[in-house]
This record gives C-alpha cells, structure tokens and sequence, in this order.
C-alpha cells in the first residue's frame, strides 16, 4: 500500500539549524519510486487535482550537450521524430490515436529538447483503463521503438527549418553574438538545441539512428506519472513494459558538462537594426550549490528573502516623476550547466544608459553597505510565511503538473523534493531564525568582481554612443566612491480605511438552484451574484461590470480615458501614496484590478478567506477614493513615450499596427500608438473619467466565485459595496460603429531583414449568435487548425505552426475568422492556395468523421476539466450577464457538441469562410 497519509517528522525541524547540523531533506512519502535492474527509474503519486487525468513524463537525460559535430540538431530532431511514427503507432497513428481520445497535441507542445535533456509529456485520461495501458505503450515505444523511416525524416526536414526561421530577426542575431560569451566558449556555446542548417538538412539518416540507440537508454531515463490513477496498477504496468529495455553493449559515458568559472571578467556590446530597446546586463556567475540537505534549503530561503526585499527596493525606484530606467533588477538565480548567477539589469530610455545603470548598481551597493532593514525583513518574512501557508492549505487541490516539474528536477538534478507539509513545516520553523546580517551579507557574496561579464544591447543607432568596458568600470567606481545615503522604510501605521462606511441592506434575494448560485440585490441597487464551490480550499474570484466604458468618451478624450486605469491603480490609494499601500498589503492575499475596457468597467479580484474583507475595503476605496499622483503620471508618460521611439524598428510590431488600423477601418482608437497619442494623455481628465465611470454603483453588477458561504460574506457585500455612491443613472455603451472593411484585397508590408514571412487570412461579416452557432464556429476552429496542421505542416512541410481563430460578437451581431502562418517568404503563394483549398473542401464535402470525433472529444475532456475551476464559472456568469443570455446554456452545451454533424461544419463554413469579405496581410522581408 501506499501511503496517502502525509505524516513527516517535525521534530528535528523545532531545532535551530545552524551549519554543522546538514540533515538529508526526506523523500515525499506520498511518492512512490523505484529503479529497474537496467536502471529505468520511476515516480508515481496519486493526486485528483484534475479528476480522471493524468500526466505521464518520460525523461531523458539527454540533450544537444551530447551531440558531436556531425549531429547538430539531432537531439531535437529525434523529439519531433517520436511523433513521426512508433513501433506500434506508425506515421501519424499516434497524434490520430491521442486527439480521438481528447488529447490535444500540438507542435512540441506535449515535449522539449534543451541542451542536457529531452522531456516527453503526455496528459491522457485516467477513467478508461484502455487508453492508461495504451498511453504507458506510446511511452515505451518512445524510449526505444521511434522507427525514424527514412521518408518520415525527410519530410520534417522541412517543419524544422520553419521552426527555426520562426526563431530569427534581431533577438537571434544579438543572441549569436552573446551567448558564446556568457557560456564561456564552452561546449554550450556551440549545441544550442535548434542546430545548425545544414546538418538539419542534409544529415544522413542513419546519424539520427546512431544518435537515438546511444543515447535513449534505460540508465538515462525515467518515467513521472502523477495523477487519478491506482499507483500500484501503474507500477506493475511499468515493471512488465519496461524492464526489458536494454542498454547499449559498448554505452558512451554519459559527461556532465559545465561552464567552466575561470575567474575572468567580460565584455560585450551588440547592436542590432531591428532591436528596439536598450538594456544592460551585469551577470556574476558562481557554482550553483545542491538542493540536498537542510542546509541547502536554509540557503534557498535567505535567497528568496534577498530577491523579494531587492524587488520591493527596485519597484520604488520607479516611482518618481521621471524614472531613472524602464525596467530593473537585481537578484540571485539559477543559470545553467551547474551555474548560479547575481544579476543587475537595466533596460532604459535611449541615450540614458549611464542613469539607469547607476540607479540599479547604487541600490545594489545600498545593501553592501546597509544592508536591508529589520522592519523589511519582518514584514518580508510574514509574506513569504502567509503564501506557504496558502499552499499549504491547497495542497490537495494542486495541479498533478506542479507534483510532475518536481520530480523531474529530483531525476535530472538531484534536487530534493520533501513534500507540501514538510515545506510548510519547514518554512515555519526555520524562516523565523533567519537573521538580518545573514541575508544582507548574500550582497556581498553574490555580487563580486569576477566571473562578472557585461552585457549591453542596443538599437543600431546608438552604437556610436554606446559606453565600452572601461566606461562601464569607471560608473561602477562612481556608484562605489559616491556617498550612498541609508533607505528609510516609512511605514504607516494609519488603518486601511479612515472612515468606517454605512453598511447598506440586501434588499432581496433569489436563488438559481440548478446552478448553485445566488442572486442578491442591495439597497444601492447593485446586483451581487453569488457561487460558492469547493474547487480550491482557499480561493475566492471576484468580478464586475456595469455599462459604458471608454466608448462613452469623444475621441479626443479617448487617450485619458484609455490610460485612466494605469494611472490610477499606480498612484496608491486612499489615505496611502505608491510606496505606502504595498507596504500596508504585505502579507494579505489579495489582488485587485480595477479597468476601463470600449465598453465596460469594474473590478476584479482574488482574496483568501481570511483577507476577503481587506479586498472589500479595497474596492470601496477604488470607488470612493483613487488617488492620482503627479510624479507617477510623469513617470508613467516618460517611460511610455521613450518605449515608442524605437518602436518602428520591428517588423512585428509595424505588421500588427498595420493589421490592426486596417480592420478597424484607420479608426483613431485602432491605430499604432504614437508619441502625439502619448501627448493626448491629460492627468485631470483622466481623474475625472475615472471618477465619473465609478460614480454610480447602482448599475454594477458582482461576481463571487470560490470557497466562501454565502452568510459569512453576506455583511461584507452590505457593508462594502452596499455603502457605494448611487445615484440611479442610467446608462449604455456606445457603438462606436467601428468596422473590418468590407470585400477582398491584400496588404503587403515589407519590413526586416531575415529570409520570413508572415500570413494573416482575415475572413469577416454578419453573424447569427445564438448558442448552437457559437458551438458549430468554435467547433470549425478546431477542424481547421487540424487541416492546416495536416496540410501546411504535415504535407507541405512549408509551416512550423499554423494557428486559426474564431470570435463572434451579439452586438453588433459580426465574426472574424483569423487563419496565421509564418513560412518563407518564397512559399506564401502556394501555401495561401493551399489553405484556400482545405476551407474549399470544408465548403463541398464538410468535415471528416475521424476530424469531428477528435474535435468533439477534445472540447468535451477541455470542458471537463475546466467546468472544475472558479475561473471557468467568474467567466462563464460575468459573459450570460453581460449578454443577457440564458444561464442554463451550460447545460445543453455537451449535447449541442455531440450532435455537430460534418454537414454543420459544410454549412458554417460555407456562410462563415465565404470570400465576400477576405483580407490577406503579408509580411515580406525589405
Ligand atoms: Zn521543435
């Protein structure tokens, strides 16, 4: 039997830890592990976090690091190659098999290859005993049985290069240049996992053969299942699969590679014409230590307190009229190849690189030289403490794939894994004895003057400007040499709210019991509807909506009125600035956002149980009293306009601007930003919007989702939002009659300079929205994205990815239906005919019954799972409300998906992909 009950020793954990007292962290009881006498191992635990799933990983100690010269790319050819045919899933059986049976697979998205290992993922359900035994044979085939038929490698030649032309443009280009430098020159430098062209293209078949026997091999590999399954069934299943496996006579060793840490100090500074933005980097390497005793997880927690007081420093920087960078940082995390690294980043305005550096580098030298505070570190402490406690609480209720990542870094690193309770145990025992001088004295361990290389990146344009190493050096003296003031931790003491509010009364109540929920109505005449579910153990959603939005604002308005949020929710709140409100939140799990979306505004949320009431609190005060700050709107502003000025240098960014004021018929709102727009921002007006959005609570309506009672959270709602301003206004959004143009035409922008291309196929128009339709569209998008696969990817091999969306709107009553591809740019003719012919078959012969079973299977299991979450019910009630639809829909759902047939699909796609109104964007290179 196994052990469900999770019952560690806690005893040891009372002692103070101190360095001589190193214990090996224990094994989670509830795992259940084994090693073959080939050296297969496995890890198994039960877990019913989603009911009736499963998620199987084989892993692999093996990656690009193996690869010789000859073989490039192989270790990530062979991933794609297990999909390609099996010893008993030939060609595309496999993929066929899984979709029929509601997996849904996609391009590498169920495996990875990196540079030392290659992991296979397959989620299947558990409540039909045939497809676990199945799933555990494509596993098995996996680790031995991947035919690589000749025909088969040669036609995903073709995928590959797509999927690595994907890749390129500026980030690749400046990659190229760095990367050798940060890895050392070493072997790492040289096996980055996409490969080199032309070994991908012309690699003899047998090389992939050779690479796959020396390398896929029981002593290199393991199996993870975690799930609603009978672990002692799947390990008997294990043992009797795989125990016959056999490793190769004359097996190569296995090395581990490293980045070798010679002591040396490096420089780099690449500029790219396409890059838009400017960033520098100081990283300083260090062996990383293991994740074995209860030293190593004691050391793990002064890091986590590190990162999180260094993050809080950081993010006040930012709050000033005219900050001195975009985005910075400065932490300690893992690298790579047994790595560690302290890193300090800055990515800045043009032209002000030497500012941003300083102001990220002093506050670094800050904690060299005083360290944190003691009222930081409390408070940082609690924090911490109160999310392990939440975890803790949500521990059966956690996803099989966190239980799943575990494990494989216990296979691939060695790294321990204890289990929820011991963790929680030991954070509550240990973290608290964690001194002040302990955590402050990482700064001076980690941020040190060797293994230290720079790296600036930047537009093309400025590299004359551009500081070299010395320059650099002499800043980083400056910082060192200048009087550095000690940071003053203002806290508070003021309480959330200054006034007690009037609670208001429920002034009637009705319930929908066939949908578990309530539908009370409060004095002030908001509408609160209420679900209690038991999903999570401790987590409640919330959401809200009342009519009018930002449409309702003229358009020269519409910039305050579309930034008002973002300036709002900076500048504090109530009686607290920017820098006070974190401080008075800390330790409270809570999170709230207020929006003003063309339509709508309101505000969502999370809380605990325990901190529903300050999430109350919060909301009133978002009502009653927003804040705006003059130095955080400068601020905002500043950093906005700078992040334009570049902007133009991408040929992504131009191509969705393009796409974008095109289908909005060049309307002012769906046009690119700009630094005029930018102008356009007024601090009064945006207040005043705001203010005027929130002025009446009478025609909100609230969503409450998740693990309460309707009693207990009842005087909250009565005091929080019945207390809420109304004044009985009524209102309705405006439709901006923004619409996609009409007919058929083509835009082509030539922008870049790599050898890619990017399709967008936009077919819209009318649209009938009714339940049955929306299913028969949502429907049609899966079988495309299947045809394409098949078609573009599988046949042409001219499309690492082809993607295809559907959305339909009630009012005004439209469809869009959006099919893209990036290719190269001499293929976009033939493989736009070629997506044209797929939708012409849909149209004459309708779907194929093996495309609607895996359509139909895929969507119920999808559903399934998703129907189980508090986010699923907060959107699924917040959409009928909005549209007044019927709240039942959800339970007619599955019989209006069993009952597509391949003529639905014929006739959707005859009235919906129809080329009256057809739109292709296409990005070709200058
Ligand atoms: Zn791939």
């Amino acid at each position: 039997m196994v052990a469900q009950e999770i019952k560690p020793s806690t005893q040891s954990l009372q002692l103070k830890i101190t360095p001589d007292q190193a214990e090996l962290l224990p094994l989670d009881p509830a795992v259940k592990t084994g090693t073959l006498e080939n050296g297969f191992r496995y890890f198994i635990r039960k877990n019913i976090e989603p009911q009736k799933r499963a998620t199987f990983y084989l892993a692999m100690k093996a990656g690009s690091i193996l690869e010789n010269e000859e073989e490039l790319g192989l270790a990530h050819f062979l991933e794609h190659m297990a999909f390609n045919g099996t010893k008993n899933y030939p060609k595309n059986e496999l993929i066929n098999y899984l979709q029929t049976n509601g997996v849904r697979f996609g391009a590498d998205l169920n495996a990875y290859t990196s540079f030392d290992e290659t992991v296979y993922q397959l989620p299947i359900p558990t409540d039909n005993p045939e497809i676990v035994k199945n799933g555990i044979q494509i596993l098995r085939d996996w680790s031995q049985n991947i035919l690589l038929a000749t025909e088969e490698i040669n036609k995903e030649r073709g995928v590959i290069m797509e999927e690595k032309r994907l890749g390129k443009g500026a980030g690749e280009r400046m990659q190229s240049k760095y990367l050798p430098v940060l890895f050392n020159h070493s072997r790492y430098a040289e096996r980055l996992p996409i490969g080199k062209e032309n070994i991908l293209l012309s690699f003899k078949p047998e090389t992939i053969r050779q690479f796959y026997s020396k390398w896929y091999r029981p002593d290199l590999q393991a199996l993870i299942v975690v799930g609603d399954i009978d672990v002692e069934e799947i390990e008997k299943l294990i043992i009797a699969k795989f125990s016959d496996l056999k490793n190769p006579k004359d097996a190569p060793e296995r090395k581990e590679y490293s980045i070798p840490l010679n002591g040396s100090n490096q420089f780099i500074s690449v500029t790219d014409k396409e890059n838009t933005s400017t960033v520098i980097q100081v990283l300083m390497k260090h062996d990383a230590p293991d994740f074995k005793t209860t030293i190593d997880f004691r050391e793990s927690l002064k890091k986590v307190l590190f990162n999180n007081l260094m993050s809080s420093r950081i993010s006040e920087i930012r709050k000033q009229a005219d900050p001195p960078f975009l985005q910075g940082g400065s932490s300690i995390g893992d690298f790579m190849a047994g790595l560690e690294v302290a890193s300090v980043v800055a990515s800045v305005k043009p032209g002000q690189l030497e500012r941003g550096f300083k102001a990220v580098w002093t506050e670094t030298e800050r904690i060299k030289k005083f360290g944190f505070t003691q009222t930081e570190l409390d408070r940082m402490k609690n924090t911490v403490l109160v999310y392990q406690e939440s975890s803790f609480k949500e521990r059966e209720k956690t996803h099989s794939n966190n239980y799943v990542n575990e494990y494989l870094a216990l296979f691939l690193k060695g790294n321990a894994s204890p289990g929820k309770e011991y963790e929680y145990n030991f954070y509550k025992n240990v973290l608290p004895g964690i001194m002040l001088e302990e955590v402050n004295a990482l700064a001076n361990k980690y941020f040190t003057e060797s293994n230290r290389d720079i790296l600036v990146m930047a537009p093309e344009s400025q590299k004359d400007s551009l500081p070299d190493e010395q320059t650099v050096l002499t800043w980083i003296k400056e910082v060192t040499s200048t009087k550095i003031l000690a940071y003053d931790d203002a806290v508070s003491d003021k309480p959330l709210m200054a006034n007690e509010p009037i609670p208001g009364k429920v002034t009637s109540v009705k319930e929908i019991k066939s949908l578990g929920i309530k539908e009370l109505t409060l004095s002030n005449g908001i509408k609160v509807v209420l679900k209690p579910t038991n999903f999570k153990n401790d987590e409640i959603l919330f959401g809200s909506f009342s009519p009018g939005g930002n449409s309702l604002y003229s358009d020269a308005k519409y910039q305050s009125a579309v930034n008002a949020v973002p300036i709002i929710a900076s500048s504090g709140l109530g009686q607290f600035n920017s820098k006070e409100l974190p401080k008075v939140l800390s330790g409270k799990m809570v999170s709230i956002s207020p929006y003003i979306s063309e339509r709508y505004e309101g505000i969502n949320g999370s809380a605990s149980h325990a901190d529903l009431e300050t999430a109350m609190k919060l909301v009133n005060l978002f009502f009653t009293e927003p804040r705006v700050d003059r130095n955080i709107f400068d601020g905002l502003i500043t950093n906005y306009k700078s992040s334009l000025i570049n902007r133009s240098n991408s040929p992504s960014s131009v191509f969705s601007d393009t796409v974008s004021a095109i289908l909005g018929s060049y309307h002012v709102r769906r046009t690119g930003p700009s630094i005029e727009k930018a102008n356009q921002i007024s601090m009064p007006e945006a207040m005043d919007i705001y203010k005027d959005r929130f002025a009446d609570a009478s025609d909100f309506i609230f969503f409450f989702v998740g693990s309460f009672k309707v009693d207990s959270i009842q005087p909250f709602l009565e005091k929080y939002l019945g207390s809420l301003p109304s004044i009985n206004r009524h209102e309705q959004w405006q439709d901006l009659g923004i619409r996609i143009p009409k007919g058929r035409f083509k835009k082509v922008v030539k922008k870049g300079s790599e050898d890619k291309a990017t399709v967008q196929l936009v077919f819209s128009g009318d649209y009938k929205y009714r339940e049955k339709e929306n299913v028969h569209m949502d429907a049609l998008e899966e079988i495309l994205k299947i045809r394409l696969t098949e078609r573009l990817r599988e046949d042409e091999g001219g499309v690492y990815t082809p993607s295809a969306s559907v959305s339909y709107s009630k009012n005004p009553s439209k469809y869009t239906i959006s099919i893209s591809f990036g290719c190269a740019p001499d293929n976009v003719d033939k493989l736009i005919a070629a997506t044209l012919d797929e939708i012409e078959k849909l149209q004459k012969n309708g779907a194929k019954k093996e495309d609607l079973i895996k359509v139909v299977s895929e969507s119920k299991r999808t559903r399934e799972t998703r129907s189980k979450t508090n986010g699923f019910w907060l959107g699924y009630l917040s959409a009928q409300y909005q549209l007044h639809e019927d709240l039942d829909e959800l339970f007619s759902y599955e019989k209006l998906l069993e009952n597509i047939s391949s003529g639905d699909i014929k006739k959707t796609s005859i009235s919906y992909l129809s080329m009256k109104n057809f739109i292709q964007f296409i990005l070709l290179p200058e």
